[in-house]
């Protein structure tokens, strides 16, 4: 009988990490170029006998130096092990009335598992016919909102003054904007701290600063909502961020421009493959981010082109709800990476 105390859940399914080499791999979001070349010089550097020691449980450095960067304090900031981590927390300290939390219908799909994982109530809210989300569906009775900005898997970017919109109507609930893609064009909502309270702005080191593989994730707001969330961190897990992360995300905050250079050339090649899936017959929203989601408007389907993708050694991710079904989300790679898809695309649709 002890299974019927057990919490069942359905988890999330990332995406693939196939282990086959010389794959262009456009299915995560991933960025195709390096970190920072400082954080491979400081990596060579480490200490391997510090890590006989617990790391530091508040990951001040780390929070520092990204506190100096957005022109915060230490305490405006809060980091875990990938925006994953942050935002599980985040649902797990803000949501916690009986109020159902709002979020859109298509978004990231991890949101409704942790508010089922937590026994959250929630209700998700339909995006406009062209995946935009209309501020004013939000101005209603709630115990929390989330928004991503850009939106995933959309890429569809919704003005400053739509999430003030947001945040002014719902003094009485948490308002978290998952930024994870911000850096690829967006305007972030960091500068509504100082006003907004219940604002919690969650970024990540997966995406722009190239480092999904060392999981860091940080949140920024008031002083108080990140005291909030800090204090269940320390209920769950002291040391959750490792020593590594700490001492190699320092140096990826370091070096802005790199950061910036990168973040630019993804935009670049974003911007032509744009242009070419329109040529191709693609229709998709208008991505800020660094994947687009297409749609291909002639006589194959969806299946096919993504099967015979995967045949050519490229990947891209494909959900299956009723609005995304016929969509394929492909990430932004190098020029060299895209120019491929673009070609093995020809070819498919052409053949
Ligand atoms: N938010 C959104 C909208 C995402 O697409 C992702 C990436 N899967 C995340 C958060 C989590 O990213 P990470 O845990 O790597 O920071």
């Amino acid at each position: 009988m002890w299974e019927s105390n057990v919490r069942k859940v359905v988890p999330y399914v990332p995406g693939e990490q196939p282990k086959i080499s010389k794959l262009i791999k456009l299915n995560t979001n991933e960025n195709p170029y390096p970190p920072s070349p400082r954080v491979s010089e400081r990596l060579s550097n480490l200490n391997v006998s510090d890590f006989r020691k617990y790391p530091a449980p508040d990951c001040e450095i780390l929070r520092e130096a990204l506190a100096k960067k957005y022109n915060l304090e230490t305490d405006n900031v809060f980091v875990g092990v990938g925006s994953d981590d942050v935002l599980a927390v985040a649902f797990l300290t803000y949501f916690n009335s009986k109020k159902p939390i709002l979020f859109p219908d298509v978004t990231y799909s991890f949101y409704d598992v942790w508010a089922d994982t937590f026994n959250i109530p929630y209700e998700t809210i339909p995006l406009n016919e062209d995946f935009s989300i209309n501020p004013g569906d939000y101005f209603k009775e709630n115990g929390g909102v989330v928004i991503a900005n850009p939106n995933a898997p959309t890429g569809l970017y919704l003005g400053i003054d739509g999430i003030e919109a947001v945040l002014a109507a719902n003094p009485d609930s948490v308002v978290i904007v998952d930024e994870a893609y911000i850096d690829f064009g967006g305007e972030s909502a960091l500068k509504f701290i100082d006003k907004y309270e219940n604002l919690l702005v969650v970024q990540t080191f997966s995406k722009s600063r190239s480092m999904a593989g060392m999981r860091i994730g940080f949140a920024m707001g008031c002083k108080k909502i990140i005291k909030y969330l800090s204090d269940v961190k320390f209920s769950i897990n002291s040391y959750t961020m490792n020593m590594p992360s700490l001492e190699l995300g320092v140096l990826a905050v370091e070096d802005d421009e790199y950061f910036v250079s990168c973040c630019k050339k993804v935009i670049s090649t974003r911007e032509w493959t744009k242009g070419e899936l329109a040529r191709l017959g693609f229709t998709f929203p208008d991505s800020m981010t660094n994947f687009i989601f297409v749609k291909y408007n002639g006589d194959k389907s969806r299946d096919h082109i993504a099967a015979e993708l995967r045949k050519r050694g490229i990947i891209v991710r494909c959900f299956n709800s009723d609005r995304t079904k016929e969509y394929m989300r492909i990430s932004i790679g190098t020029d060299d990476e895209m120019k491929t898809l673009i070609s093995a695309l020809e070819e498919i649709l052409y053949a």
